[in-house]
């Protein structure tokens, strides 16, 4: 621990130093700083807030409030998780997907903002389209896809899968909390399995990672989301194949599969591996202006 962390720890025991809401994000900003955390001064606020069960802003509104020995212990552990490389969002179990905030454990990937591309995709159907009357959600995680579409679509019948039983559990947490009661779970891997029925839409976030790319991720990403929900420990591509090959027989007439992909490097072969099977392809970018969302019907 550095002096800098183990300066508010030492004030514990009856120092004279008192610490207020004010000081504790002074004191945890300028730590991360040191730590080389980007967004200091946002995450000490989330993180205190989150250890003293407030709002953010009411940490504005009562800035000279002394924290009590035990909340300072609660905060302290809390900061020294996130000083070791813990992403933000599993400390404190919470993560925004579509302006809902998604329950996150480390056992499902957080959900990023360019995945809601998919959302935007699947919200813009060519014309003739009629809304999605049934929707598969393919290594659901979290669920943010699935919930997010059943939310939208309330009369549609949302099928979520996941090879992990204790994403689902995660991801079931969270259609219970958000009243999706038009999502049910299945576990099943898409590789070896396929589930019963056709489908409007199919929408997918798969492991697209290289396994070869993985040494170059954060490590905040490295060494704490599921590795198995980042990376198909070979080229990246495995589920496109595997979507490629399935897809007809998982869509109704009309419907479209929906896939996140890495970026301008992978448009070129999915678009490729989709083509040769007879798929219409056209691409969608994120808000960053790069390659993410293939459209494939
Ligand atoms: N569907 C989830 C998401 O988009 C999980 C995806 C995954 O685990 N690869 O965040």
């Amino acid at each position: 621990m550095s002096g800098v962390l183990s300066g508010v720890a030492n004030e514990e025991g009856g120092g004279s130093r008192r610490w207020d809401i004010a000081a504790l994000i002074q004191w945890s900003t300028k730590y991360f700083t040191h730590k080389e955390i980007s967004n200091g001064r946002l995450e000490a606020e989330w993180l205190l807030a989150h250890a003293l069960q407030l709002q953010r802003v009411d940490l504005y509104v009562q800035h000279d409030r002394p924290l009590s020995p035990t909340e300072l212990t609660t905060f302290r552990e809390l900061v020294s998780r996130r000083a070791g490389g813990e992403p933000f969002q599993y400390i404190i179990g919470v993560a925004p997907f579509y302006g809902r905030d998604f329950r996150v454990t480390p056992e499902v990937l957080i959900p990023r903002p360019e995945t809601e591309t998919l959302i935007r995709v699947l919200q813009r159907p060519s014309e003739e389209a009629n809304p999605p009357g049934t929707i598969l959600d393919i290594g659901t995680g979290a669920g943010c896809l699935a919930i997010t579409a059943a939310l939208l679509h309330p009369r549609a019948q949302v099928l979520a899968l996941d090879v992990s039983n204790a994403a689902l559990a995660v991801a079931e947490e969270n259609a219970h909390t958000m009243e999706a009661g038009n999502v049910s779970f299945q576990p099943l891997d898409i590789l070896t399995d396929l589930p019963s029925g056709r489908y409007d839409a199919v929408l997918t976030n798969p492991p697209y990672v290289a396994a070869d790319e993985l040494p170059t991720l954060q490590r905040e990403i490295r060494e704490h989301e599921p590795e198995d929900a980042l990376t198909d420990g070979a080229d990246g591509l495995t589920f496109f194949r595997r979507l490629a090959e399935v897809g007809h027989s998982l869509l109704e007439q009309g419907g479209r599969l929906i896939m996140e992909l890495g970026g301008a490097p992978q448009a070129g072969p999915v678009r490729e591996i989709f083509e040769g099977r007879e798929f219409a392809v056209s691409m969608h970018q994120d808000m960053q202006g790069e390659a993410r969302v293939c459209e494939a019907r």
